[in-house]
């Protein structure tokens, strides 16, 4: 009697501990978990991409299972380097796969998180007929509703919200759409906002649509931002709270190391966050293609910049910390 009490007691918890207006979980393919046990994380990578287009795109161009063994054995790779949550970043229409993502973290042990969102560039390629049809209030009610019940009848909870922009001065109606149903989801989510984006030009007209709409800059994170090339615009953003994504480490080396000296030289090392923005499983590709491997990070980049005066206080920084508090909710 006692016991079934305890338990009572300790589902009771749970599910008061998981309700909208917690500030301290955060939803993985497998269920919501503490940010304390995001613990080594890598904020944008991917385990499969299909670039064919909104119209063609489809989970019958791949086979699951051979996906699965493909990318398991980079998994465990990365796994070793005490790597325990990813950030799936493949947005809707480009092959988001939360099933397949719950199975691989079944298999090996990361917590993946994967997204909601539609993705703008490419001259809408990747987006669905309703995406130019609905309001940004509409699109807004789709992505709240996969957070409330699960994204496409899965039950899985999206951890983020994944949009992506062109790089144009004055941003495009849609593109300035996607970014106000993404303000309009935050505030009704907590979800954070991803926005594949790349110059400051670009990123700082998102902000302030963002800003109009009373959201906070620490909501939003900078993706790609290595594009940038005027580093005073990485102070700018910093300056605002903006989350400074540096995510391509997977494919070069030279451009991250000077961001992230002078990052940490001017003190703004805290809004940055890294990640390879590697893999994948490319459906168009026998076998799936080249897999670009999750380790430049501690492979390349950690003795590059520990040559310069980088300690494990700033890794834990970069990789544990940042991701946590970037994922608290306001
Ligand atoms: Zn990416």
């Amino acid at each position: 009697m006692k016991h079934s009490l305890l338990i009572g007691l300790s589902f009771l918890f749970l599910a008061f501990s998981c309700t909208e207006s917690d500030t301290t979980y955060i939803n993985t393919v497998t269920g919501p978990i503490s940010l304390d046990s995001m613990g080594l994380t890598l904020v944008h990578e991917h385990v499969l991409v299909d670039f064919i287009g909104a119209d063609s795109v489809s989970p019958d161009r791949y086979n699951q299972e051979e996906v699965i063994a493909k990318v398991m054995p980079y998994l465990l790779e990365v796994k070793k380097y005490g790597v325990r949550t990813i950030f799936e970043c493949t947005p809707s229409f480009l092959a988001k796969d939360p099933v397949l993502l719950k199975k691989l973290s079944e298999q090996s042990g990361i917590q993946f998180i994967t997204n909601t969102g539609l993705y703008g560039t490419q001259n809408g390629k990747f987006l669905p007929e309703y995406a130019f049809t609905e309001t940004a209030e509409q699109l807004a009610k789709r992505w709240i509703e996969d957070f409330r019940n699960g994204i496409e009848g899965t039950g899985i909870k999206p951890g983020f919200i994944k949009i992506s922009v062109n790089e144009d001065d004055p941003l495009g109606e849609m593109d300035a759409k996607l970014v106000r149903a993404a303000g309009l989801t935050y505030k009704q989510t907590g979800l954070k906002i991803y926005s594949h984006t790349g110059t400051w030009n670009t990123a700082k007209q998102e902000v302030e649509i963002l800003q109009q709409m009373g959201v906070d800059p620490s909501a939003f994170v900078w993706v790609h931002a290595q594009a940038e090339q005027d580093f005073q615009n990485y102070e700018k953003a910093a300056e605002l709270g903006v989350w400074i994504s540096l995510d391509g480490i997977g494919w070069s080396l030279e451009e991250y190391v000077e961001r992230l000296f002078f990052a940490k030289e001017n003190g703004f090392l805290a809004n940055v966050l890294i990640s390879h923005d590697a893999g994948w499983y490319d459906p168009a590709k026998p076998d799936g293609g080249d897999f670009v491997p999750f380790t430049n990070i501690f492979e390349k980049l950690m003795p590059a910049l520990n040559a310069k005066g980088f300690q494990e206080a700033d890794w834990k920084m970069l990789l544990v910390e940042n991701p946590k508090r970037a994922f608290r909710k306001e």
